[in-house]
């Protein structure tokens, strides 16, 4: 939390550096380094991109764990919810449910391609000309204040800021708002760190890159695991830690573990850590975990459905409902990001859940209607 909260620091320096003294050399966000990297251009952020998909053969996605602004909004909105005591959420959180959307790479893959598409049209109208500089600016510039506009060129209205004081920490305040309010919306409606698990367009660049290093730190096994389970169930992606470490030679392999070491904290018996050694061989027989195939789908009591490969749970929309859901998503996200590119997280995440909750209740009153209780479809 202290290293999530430093970062967020450092952004409000980097921010105060460049709109107000215009120092422009250290760091940008990595948000935009991608759109920099994509037209060519070798910039301070797309440095920082470079050095953050790089990482990830020696530290896993230990930048999402430790270091991602994101991450730390989430966290904090885990934090606020917890100690607000929002019912809703404390449900959730007490027996860690996290629910998914079985189709959210094409999400993540659809906010991705939303969030680049201003650069797909600047090369498909300039053309693309790579160059090495590491004061270039980002060809889409959005963040608030940029220019000494509030949104980006793009929006359907605008004004001005100034670069004082006042008009800063106000264009602050409204992203770090933004920030906060979509890791919010998202963890009470569908449990903490929904927004890395669902949405996020960096776990597509992210993925692919994961277990093809030899020096990659993972999970690890390093002592008797007992089958305790207290890992598993600590895991805010939702991953399967104990099954894990005992069907792969004690490594988390899952391209999804963030590093957060919440499996780590969890286990009293000090079993796991954090490293590329191998791991210790399971010798005290756990036979719950011996049989395979162990990634069955089964419906739960209260109508959602779960997997084990992620113990993640998935609402009891079908197949129709679930791609609309997305596809209404990247619209109305597409269309809020004529705003600036984070504006492009509220349109898609309240249009999403709006949907989603519009086709359950049609779906409870349908089934009301008819008489009977709902089944579960996949
Ligand atoms: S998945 Fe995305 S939002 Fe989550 S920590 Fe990683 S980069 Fe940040
Ligand atoms: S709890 Fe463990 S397995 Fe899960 S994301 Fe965190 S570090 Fe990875
Ligand atoms: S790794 Fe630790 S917490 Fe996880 S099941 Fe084994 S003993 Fe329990």
């Amino acid at each position: 939390m202290i290293a999530l909260a430093s970062v967020h620091a450092y952004i409000a320096f980097h921010l105060i550096s460049w709109h107000v003294f215009g120092i422009q050399i250290w760091g940008k966000t990595a948000m935009m380094g991608v759109p920099s990297l994509a037209k060519g251009t070798i910039n301070a952020a797309a440095i920082m991109v470079m050095l953050i998909l790089g990482s990830i053969m020696i530290w896993g996605r230990g930048f999402c764990g430790w270091v991602c602004h994101m991450r730390g909004a989430i966290e904090f909105a885990d934090w606020s919810l917890r100690k607000l005591k929002v019912r809703q959420y404390l449900n959730l959180r007490e027996k860690n449910v996290l629910v998914n959307t079985p189709h959210r790479w094409l999400l993540r893959v659809g906010a991705l391609f939303v969030l680049l598409l201003p650069v797909i049209i600047l090369i498909h109208n300039v053309g693309f000309s790579p160059k090495v500089n590491v004061m270039a600016p980002v060809p889409i510039a959005d963040l608030p204040g940029y220019e000494g506009k509030a949104f980006a060129k793009t929006a359907f209205f605008n004004f001005d800021i100034k670069p004082t004081w006042n008009d800063y920490l106000l264009a602050f305040g409204l992203a770090v708002f933004i920030q906060f309010t979509m890791s919010i919306l998202l963890n009470l409606r569908y449990g903490q760190g929904a927004f890395c698990r669902i949405l996020c367009p960096y776990a597509p660049m992210m993925v692919p890159l994961m277990n093809i290093s030899p020096v990659q730190k993972k999970i690890t096994r390093v002592a008797q695991c007992t089958g305790c389970r207290d890992c598993s169930n600590a895991c805010p992606q939702g991953i399967d830690v104990s099954r894990e470490i005992f069907h792969f030679d004690g490594k988390v392999i899952n391209t999804e573990c963030i590093k957060c070491y919440a499996c780590i904290d969890a286990c009293d018996d000090n079993v796991l850590k954090d490293t590329a050694a191998p791991g210790v061989p399971q010798t005290d027989r756990l036979k719950p975990y011996e049989k395979r195939p162990w990634q069955q789908e089964l419906a739960r009591k209260d109508g959602l459905l779960t997997n084990a490969k992620h113990m993640q749970v998935f609402e009891p929309l079908g197949p129709v409902a679930d791609f609309t859901s997305i596809i209404v998503a990247l619209i109305c996200g597409g269309i809020t990001s004529r705003f600036g590119g984070f504006w492009f997280y509220p349109g898609a995440i309240i249009s999403f859940i709006v949907l989603r909750e519009c086709c359950l209740y049609v779906r409870k009153w349908s089934s009301v209607l008819k008489g009977k209780t709902p089944s579960v479809t996949v």
